[in-house]
Order: C-alpha cells, then structure tokens, then sequence
C-alpha cells in the first residue's frame, strides 16, 4: 500500500465538479478489498479523517477532502465475468465489478450481449462506487423504477476495515456518500436493451403548453403494471436550461420562441408499436398548442444519444459556468403530482424575481423529481441564491 503526500500532482484531488475546493494530506489509490481494508483500519486507529473518491464527477461536493486522507477508488476498476444468462431466469442476468468501474467500461464490456445497466446518471465516467453512495436517480427511474434494486449485492468496507456485505433493499451505504464506508465490489442487475430506439425534443412557447402535455403524457402512459413500457424518460429543460444550450456553439438552433423543452426517449422490439406511440405523442404535442416545426426526433443509437447529451450538457454548462470563488446553489426536489404545475410556475416566477441569478430547472418530468442550480455571479447574488433555495420546499405544501 502506497500513501502519496498531497503535492502539485494531486492537486485535482482536491476537487469535484462542484468546484469547491477542499484540503487533503495523503493520498492512497488501493487495488482491492484487502487494501482497502487495511487503510481504514489503519485510520481509525490513527484517528485520521477519511474521504472516499470515485471519479470525482459528483456535483454536491461529497468527495472534496476536508483534511486527513483522500482513498481513491479508480484503480479498483476490474469488471468480473458478466453472467448473460441468468442462472435462475431471464431476469438474473448480472455483471459483477470493483467499486471504481465506471458507468462507460460496463457499458463496454456488455456492448456485444444486448444487455445494459439500467441506472444511468448519464456521465460515463462516475464509477459504480460513487453512483451507489450518492444515490444517482439516473435517467431512466421512470422505466426501471428505484435505482436500489438494480444493485443486488454490494461488498463494502466500514470505516474500522471491517468486511460487510448488503443484499438489495436499504443499505447503510446507499446514498450516504461514504459516510459509513467504502463500496468495494457491486453485483449489477441488468436489463435487455430493446432493439429500436426513437429520441424526440419538443419545444413549448410557453410552460402552460408543456405541463399540459405532461398530464397527458402521464395519462397517456398510465401508471402500474399497465404502465406503457416502451416511454423510458420524460426529461424537463426549462427556460434557464435552454438559455444555457443556446450558449453551446454545438447546440443546433432552436425556435427563438422556445421557453421550455421535454425530451422523450422510446424504446421497443416492435418498430411498428414504437412508431405508433411516437405518432400518439405527436398528436397529444399538437393538441397542446405545439407546432409539428419545434420538434427535433431521431431514431437508431448515435441520433439518440446527441439528444441525450443536451441533458447531460446542461449539467456540464452549469458547472462551467460557475464563476470562480463563487458557488453554485444546488438543490432536488421531489413534488407531489397534483401540485406539479403550480410547482413549476412558483420556482420560475421566484427565479424572474431574483433579477438576475442565472439559473437552469430541469429533470425527471414525469417523477416530479427536479433539480435546480442557480449561478450567482457574486456574494451577494449567493446569499440570494440560498435564500431563495431555502423558501422553495414551501413551494411543495
Ligand atoms: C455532466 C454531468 C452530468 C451528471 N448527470 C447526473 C444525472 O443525470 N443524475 C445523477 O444522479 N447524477 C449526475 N451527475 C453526478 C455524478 O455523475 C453522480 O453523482 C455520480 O454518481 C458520481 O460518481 P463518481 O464516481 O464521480 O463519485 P464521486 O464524485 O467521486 O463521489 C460521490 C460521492 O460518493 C462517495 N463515494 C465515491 N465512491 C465511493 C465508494 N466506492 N464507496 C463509498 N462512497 C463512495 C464520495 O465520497 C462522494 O460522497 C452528473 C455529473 C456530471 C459531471
């Protein structure tokens, strides 16, 4: 086991993609279960503070080091044999990996077996380790449902190095961002990846529009066991996110008239029964006063995955546009159903009323799961931006 003074070379380790900044005095990379072990055994006998890092791409700011030492993951990255079988059914199929296995070296490793894994926070690079402790909804929980389950297993170290083990259901580890331990080794539930994919964005001149179109998307998609299944995501841009597109000299043009966007994601088997839900969508766009012209589809892998960038792109604008020494205000929120639309209406209007804090609201349309970022651009426009984040769960009453 090699522990790394914090020099120059580490600086990066210092931060994620929350930009905040944090201070470390070793650093240690181990290979496997047994080392990790040994470190945090090590450290609680020495009393030293602990932070776990897997690919640093979270953006609360969980693995910036506050002092003590940084134990990074990423060299704990072996994929083990995936089973594409299933042992006990079609629905077993899993593939088992070392903590900082990235979301991309899975996808990879199952290109060829048609199979993938269902919970996907859309950066390829963040490892398994860090999805798990931070919880990730991923871009598909209106699909797969609850992100846990997708994890049958995990093998994990508490914080005195003693081995645990946690099956699915709630675990101590589960979003807790290394607070009782470290993930060491994941078993992953897959899923078959359909065949025929459609990606579509539509563009509403105004949120009235698109929280119509929402409920009967909804109604449209039903809910339960008769749920259609072939709808994997409903993503939400509003007018802050498409400020910040239009920013990005890749982002194609879109109608000047734009103030919020949805993208929609189709997947299936049956080309036919996927067309028929795209024309069905179509119809219920236009019935809610949206022009057939302010909406871009695709379909096969490549189209589908440029529209599913701009959802991760906002993400990555967000994070560069956070002025330097001057934090971005970040929160998620959860609304109930009923209260979407007014939800929607209070966080924009409360947004216009900071007269100037550049934010973006986007996410998880049909889940009512949203996240906001507001980027002050100085102290006092932060002060503001936490103000203003603190009075928006009233909004949810
Ligand atoms: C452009 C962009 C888009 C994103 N989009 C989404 C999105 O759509 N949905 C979403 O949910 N997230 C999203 N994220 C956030 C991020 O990718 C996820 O939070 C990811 O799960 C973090 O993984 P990581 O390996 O980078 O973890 P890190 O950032 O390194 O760590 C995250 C937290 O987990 C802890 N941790 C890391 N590894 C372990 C381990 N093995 N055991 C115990 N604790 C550990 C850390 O201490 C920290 O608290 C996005 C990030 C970016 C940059």
């Amino acid at each position: 086991m090699t522990y790394n003074t914090v020099s120059p070379q580490y600086e990066s380790y210092l931060q994620d993609e929350s930009r905040l900044r944090g201070s470390a005095d070793l650093i240690t990379f181990p290979t496997d279960a047994g080392e990790l072990s040994e470190i945090l055994k090590e450290s609680s006998e020495k009393n030293q503070r602990v932070t776990f890092q897997g690919a640093r791409t979270g953006i609360m700011g969980g693995a910036v080091p506050q002092g003590g030492i940084i134990v990074n993951l990423s060299n704990m990255n072996k994929i083990f044999q995936a089973d594409e079988t299933g042992t006990s059914g079609e629905n077993n199929r899993r593939i088992t990996v070392q903590a900082g296995a990235t979301l991309g070296d899975v996808a990879a490793a199952l290109r060829k077996t048609g199979l993938f894994f269902p919970v996907n926070s859309t950066e390829d690079t963040a490892t398994l380790g860090g999805v798990y402790a931070s919880g990730a909804t991923g871009l598909y929980g209106l699909r797969f449902g609850e992100p846990e389950q997708y994890f049958e297993n995990v093998k994990w170290i508490n914080l005195r190095g003693e081995p645990r083990e946690t099956s699915m259901g709630p675990s101590l580890l589960w979003g807790g961002g290394g607070r009782d331990g470290a993930a060491a080794e994941l078993t992953l539930r897959l899923a078959v990846l359909p065949k025929a994919v459609w990606g579509v964005v539509y563009f509403f001149s105004s949120d009235t529009k698109l929280t119509n179109f929402a409920s009967r998307l909804k109604s449209w998609r039903g809910q339960g066991p008769n749920a259609k299944e072939d709808l994997y995501c409903a993503e939400y841009f509003d007018y802050g996110a498409l400020l910040l597109l239009k920013s990005d000299k890749n982002t194609p043009e879109f109608s000047a008239d734009a103030r919020s966007a949805i993208y929609t994601e189709l997947r299936g088997d049956n080309e036919d029964k996927l067309e028929e839900s795209l024309n069905a969508h179509l119809d219920l766009f236009l019935e809610c006063g949206g022009q057939e012209d302010d909406t871009w589809a695709e379909n096969g892998e490549s189209g589908v995955s440029r529209f599913r960038g701009l959802r991760h792109k906002i993400t990555e604008l967000i994070g560069s546009a956070v002025i330097p020494g001057c934090i971005r205000a970040e929160r998620s929120f959860h609304g109930p159903e009923d209260k979407f639309r007014e939800y929607l209406a209070a966080l924009r209007r409360q947004l216009d009323e900071t007269g100037g804090i550049q934010g973006a609201v986007y996410g998880h349309l049909l889940q009512n799961h949203l996240q906001a970022a507001l980027l002050p651009e100085d102290a006092a426009g932060a002060a503001a931006a936490r103000a203003l984040l603190k009075q928006w769960p009233e909004v949810l009453k």
